[in-house]
Order: C-alpha cells, then structure tokens, then sequence
C-alpha cells in the first residue's frame, strides 16, 4: 500500500514531466540551431520559499558568556611614543623612523653655481644638479679646423672691390707655449722679448697667407682676424679686434690694375694699411700692436695682455704672403683663445658685427690656442 502512492505520485509528478517535455524540446532546439538565452530562461526555475531548507545545519549563535569580570575595554594609560627623528635632508622631509611621522618639507638643494668647467652641485649633500655650462663656440656650433702645419683655404673679399672673392692659402706655421721668452725671432724679422708675469703663460703662435690668385692680383684683398674666447664671446667692445689689411694690387700685372681707391687710414711700416678698431698700441720698442683683454677663468678676472704684427712679403711672381705673429699671455692653462680668420665681406666696418658669430660663416678659419 506504501509503494502505490509512491509510483503514483512518481508517474503523476508533474513538474517531472513538464521538466522532461522542455527538455526534449531544448534538445530538439539545440539540434535546429541553437538555444536561445529566452528559452534558457523559461527553462530555468528560480528558488522559492517553498523550496526545501538546505540540508546544511542552522548556524547557533551562542549565548553571550555570562561574566561577573570587569570589562575588557578599560582605558589604560597609552605608553607616551618617542619619536625617532631622522632630520630632513634635501630630499626627504623630517621623519620619524619609529612610526612614518612627517613634520615639516624637504630641505632642498643648495645648489653651488656652474661655469665652463665645473658643474653645479648642492652644497650640502654634493648631488650634480646641472652640467658646467657650455661654452658659446660650441652653443653657436662653430667648430675649431685648424691645426699646426695645416694648411687651408682662407676665403675673403677683394679690397678694391668686394664683390669679388680671392682664396689664399692659409697655415699656421708655429704654435708654443713659454712662461717667458727672451727672444723670438719673429715671423717679421722682429726679436720679440715676452716679459714673464706671475700666474700667466704667453701662447704664441705664427701665420702665412700666400695669395696668388687672379682677383687677389688685380683687386688685392682683405684680412681679418680677431682673437676670441672660445668659452666667452663676451661684448666686442672690451674685447679684442680687428683689423683690415689692405695691399695694393699687384703693380706688375698686366694689364695694369687700377689704384685702390679705399681711403689710406695709414701707412705702417710693414708696407700694409691697417686699420685697428680696437685701442692697440704700436710699441716701438717691442716691435708689436699691444692691447689688454680680460678673461674669467675659474672664478678669477685676468687682466691678459695680447700683442701682434704683420708684414706683407710684397707682390713677387704674382704671389703675395702675409707674415703675421701674435701671443697672448693668459693664466696658466688656460685654453680658451681662439685665433680666427674671417671673409672681411662681415668686417667692412666695425659696427658689422657685436659678437663674433654674426661674422662667422662657413668658411672661417679657428685655431685654438690650446
Ligand atoms: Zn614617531
Ligand atoms: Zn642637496
């Protein structure tokens, strides 16, 4: 009698063969392309109240135990916290190390001030915080090409018409190094006695231009040097100079050229006109043009002094050299003058140009006194 109820109930659960109907009907489904998510829907039975209780057994929250004990949470007195301070530093503010404790900012960097040869760095924790500072023939990206020996083409404008473009040959032909000279037969001919002074060395250096060529011949030519500080092209005005060689041309070409109709400033006794912008000094006794510059190395002002002549070999088989010589007496080691050979087309006047490398083009000539 037990059994029946139980096979009846069984055969007539009806939740069991609806479940089985939508079953054969998601099969049938599946087989013709797929169940949808709806009919996944309609498929699945969300539980309800009525459904059976889990099997799993109810949690019991025990009974609070009952104590008679003083509660637990009685204020003590908090043991006082010593901090641990780690005093601030450039970088890190002041901290405590016990437990993280901030007080204050960061000290920052004291920074020491750069120069050419020396970075910036803190004063206080040494940290390099910026490189030395660049020198302006490298910011201006004109790049020393000459070295001893070394001969180049020197490109400048004719003197009696600068229209027109003469190439010599330029080299320089001695370079030394000497706290004092007693005597240096110059280039000129000269004797040249470079006086020692404490502290400074004299770099002394020796050139020829030989020009030969057509329009140097019929409309002579031009130079122009200067002497520049390779880390410093600091104000033309307190600086060295400039001059203008103006030869005449050539007097046994034929045809015979025209006169030169620039204006004579004057007649030195090399045979050449130069004109000076700057306050060099003839020194008779000394054979030399001579002018004071300063420079800044390392910290210190040198007052320097530079000294200069040149002479004209004179027009000779159609070739004509230059003969020039110059030093400067600088502080020991100091490596920052820069003899250059510029196109006087950017010298005409002095007012051509204020710092150097409005002059400079492609075609100047540097040779570092180094
Ligand atoms: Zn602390
Ligand atoms: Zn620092």
């Amino acid at each position: 009698m037990s059994q029946n109820p139980k096979k009846k109930n069984k055969r007539q659960s009806p939740g069991g063969g609806a479940a089985l109907g939508i079953l054969l009907a998601l099969l049938l489904a599946a087989a013709m392309g797929g169940v949808s998510y709806g009919v996944y829907r309609l498929l699945y039975k969300a539980p309800t109240r009525s459904d059976p209780a889990p099997t799993q057994a109810p949690v019991v929250t025990p009974a609070p135990e009952q104590s008679t004990a003083a509660p637990m949470f009685t204020p003590e007195p908090t043991p006082l916290h010593v901090h641990l301070w780690k005093e601030a530093t450039c970088t890190e503010p002041r901290t405590c190390q016990s437990c993280g404790e901030i007080d204050g900012e960061p000290l920052g960097h004291e920074p020491s001030e750069a120069d050419y040869w020396t970075p910036s760095r803190c004063l206080r924790c040494g940290e390099e915080l910026s490189p030395p500072v660049t020198p302006d023939f490298e910011l201006h990206e004109m790049n020393v090409n000459m070295d001893q020996n070394m001969t180049m083409n020197y490109y400048t404008v004719c003197a009696n018409d600068p229209s027109k473009v003469t190439v010599g040959q330029a080299v320089i032909s001695r370079y030394s190094v000497m706290k004092s000279s007693k005597k240096i037969a110059s280039i000129m001919g000269n004797n040249w006695v470079l006086p020692e002074k404490e502290g400074y060395e004299w770099r002394f250096l020796e050139l020829e231009i030989l020009f030969n060529d057509y329009n140097a011949q019929y409309f002579g030519f031009n130079i122009r040097e200067t002497m520049e500080n390779y880390y410093e092209m600091a104000d033309h005005s307190v600086k060295p100079d400039f001059n203008a060689l103006l030869p005449t041309p050539d007097p046994n070409a034929t045809p015979t050229p025209t006169p030169n109709p620039l204006q004579v400033i004057s007649e030195d006794h090399n045979n050449a006109t130069h004109v000076y912008t700057q306050d060099a000094l003839w020194v008779e006794e000394n054979c030399w043009y001579e002018y004071n510059f300063v420079v800044e190395y390392q910290g210190q002002s040198y007052i320097c002094t530079r000294v200069y002549d040149g002479a004209l070999s004179g027009w000779e088989q159609g070739s004509n050299t230059f003969h020039y010589a110059t030093a400067v007496q600088v502080p020991v080691g100091f490596d920052g003058c820069v003899f250059c050979l510029y196109d006087a087309r950017h010298g005409m006047a002095p007012a051509d140009w204020h710092y150097f490398y409005e002059a400079a083009d492609q075609n100047t000539l540097y040779f570092r006194l180094s």
